[in-house]
């Protein structure tokens, strides 16, 4: 076949993830009916309701789909987006079942959306159709603390989650427990510090885990720390934007390229990226930016030298189009799904390093399971133990300089005394799990001699968790 029609060809992002999981199922000693059913759907819902706006019916459709229930309860994002397919959110609940028991959060996989452009509707608009798509999720349990637990996703964020969890409440008047019904709220409604910057403050953890093994850094052609690496980030939304904060101003990685929807910035010194965000948030696109030149055709970007290449938009963005062209060393999938299978095959024919969508991308689902634990203990994290965490530090510090007749500086004895609020405790946990889980993958992918990459080790251990899980449950 040529290349033409094999592009035409290419499978669509359901048999894409199919592929990736069956290649993963073959190097298991899974019975094949097991490894059958951990590759299946379990149900996807869908939803068509009207909603008076503008003197006139309006007719939504709406999708929730669970992969898999082995662990309830289920747990995902809502899309808004006019892509929203079942195919479409049957992928991404794929996705979660594999995340979820990648990162050990105890969650089965699951996924809505509303195939909807929301930058068409106001925001008393999108609230209306919000809070009736919620009332015939909660209806069906498909939104419930113990049974699914929905999260934002693109197109989604805070605002959303709070009216999802208000409508939740309203119709369940008695539950205890309601906030836990739906994460990723705003503090004010139940939500957790650093859920927001969640998704991209992990994609920064798994780089700079990937940084602290030398044969991994080297596999991909790199070395050194990731100060002064080359980085292009697409999508400037909620994940493309805090990875590429913390990176550029945390770790010193210079982000040359931002693509967006209208276009690309390209500026070999480094883009100022608070400035860039400021510009879309006012004027809704990268278009007319000073602090880098225009690319009308923003995805040729893709294709340039870097050394890191963050697609955090959508999925199939490096496809057999594109992906001979693509010259970066480590592709971190921040957004799900954005290198197809095919287009995965060709890349590690090459000898490209992909730190895959289900590990790069699990900061979130990782913070909304601390979410989700506070909601349903109904405490802070910290409230208990900070202010006696601090007494006892500043008590050791008394005794060392009573001891010493040395005085601590002023700045050591503010940082070292602070007890852990709780941004503080999210950080770490996070942090932890993001370290944890990758030691345990490139366990695999350096040990088992049929794992050729990351993909495949995540993939391998998830599902063996899973297997584990339905052993369990005598299936
Ligand atoms: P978002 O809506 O906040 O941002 C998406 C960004 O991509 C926007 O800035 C948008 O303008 C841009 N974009 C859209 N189409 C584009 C295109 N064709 N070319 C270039 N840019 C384009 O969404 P998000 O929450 O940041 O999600 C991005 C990806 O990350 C999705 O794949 C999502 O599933 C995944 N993800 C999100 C979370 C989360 O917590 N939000 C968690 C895990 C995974």
């Amino acid at each position: 076949m040529n290349i033409q029609n094999r592009i035409a060809a290419e499978p669509g992002f359901r048999d894409s993830v199919n592929i990736m999981v069956d290649r993963a199922l073959k190097l298991t000693d899974l019975p094949p009916g097991l490894a059958a059913n951990i590759n299946t759907c379990t149900a996807t819902y869908t939803i068509r309701f009207g909603v008076r706006l503008r003197g006139e019916v309006h007719t939504f459709t709406g999708y929730r789909a669970v992969h898999s229930d082995h662990m309830e309860p289920v747990k995902g994002g809502i899309r808004y987006a006019t892509s929203v397919d079942q195919e479409e959110v049957e992928a991404l609940a794929a996705l979660m079942s594999f995340k979820c028991a990648l990162v050990e959060a105890p969650f089965g996989g699951s996924k809505g959306g509303l195939a909807i452009d929301p930058a068409d509707w106001s925001e008393d608009e999108l609230e209306k159709i919000t809070r009736r798509f919620a009332h015939e999720l909660v209806k069906r349990d498909l939104i419930n603390p113990s049974q699914n637990v929905p999260a934002p996703d693109m197109g989604t964020g805070e605002r959303e989650m709070a009216w999802i969890a208000d409508e939740y409440r309203r119709m369940n008047t008695t539950d205890i427990n309601a906030r836990a019904c739906v994460t990723g709220k705003p503090p004010h409604a139940g939500g957790i510090a650093g859920r927001v910057e969640a998704t991209g403050r992990g994609v920064q953890f798994a780089i700079r885990e990937f940084f602290r093994h030398r044969e991994d850094l080297e596999a991909a052609g790199l070395s050194g720390t990731i100060d002064g690496k080359t980085v292009i980030v697409q999508g400037l939304g909620n994940v493309g934007y805090h990875a590429a904060l913390f990176l550029s101003t945390e770790d010193g990685a210079k982000i040359t390229a931002v693509i967006e929807r209208d276009g690309a910035i390209l500026n070999e010194d480094g883009i100022n990226i608070c400035e860039l965000k400021q510009h879309i948030d006012s004027t809704g696109g990268v278009i007319g930016f000073a602090g880098g030149k225009y690319f009308e055709y923003g995805n040729v970007l893709l294709e340039k030298r870097c050394d890191i290449l963050i697609p955090a938009a959508l999925e199939g963005a490096i496809n057999l189009s594109n992906a001979d062209q693509i010259k970066a060393k480590l592709i971190v999938e921040a957004a799900n799904g954005p290198v197809t299978a095919a287009a995965d095959e060709l890349l590690r024919k090459r000898g490209c390093v992909i730190i895959p969508d289900l590990y790069a991308n699990a900061g979130g689902v990782t913070v909304s399971y601390f979410e989700w634990v506070k909601n349903l203990s109904h405490i802070r994290f910290g409230r208990m133990q900070r202010r006696q965490e601090e007494a006892r530090q500043n008590e050791l510090m008394v005794a060392i300089e009573s001891m010493t007749g040395a005085k601590f500086s002023e700045q050591f004895r503010n940082n070292y005394k602070n007890g852990a609020g709780e941004i503080d405790l999210v950080r770490s946990g996070l942090d932890d799990t993001m370290r944890i889980s990758y030691q345990n993958a490139r366990e695999i992918w350096r040990s088992e001699d049929a794992c050729e990459d990351l993909r495949m080790a995540c993939y391998i251990l998830a599902i063996r968790r899973i297997a584990t899980s339905y052993s369990a449950l005598n299936l």
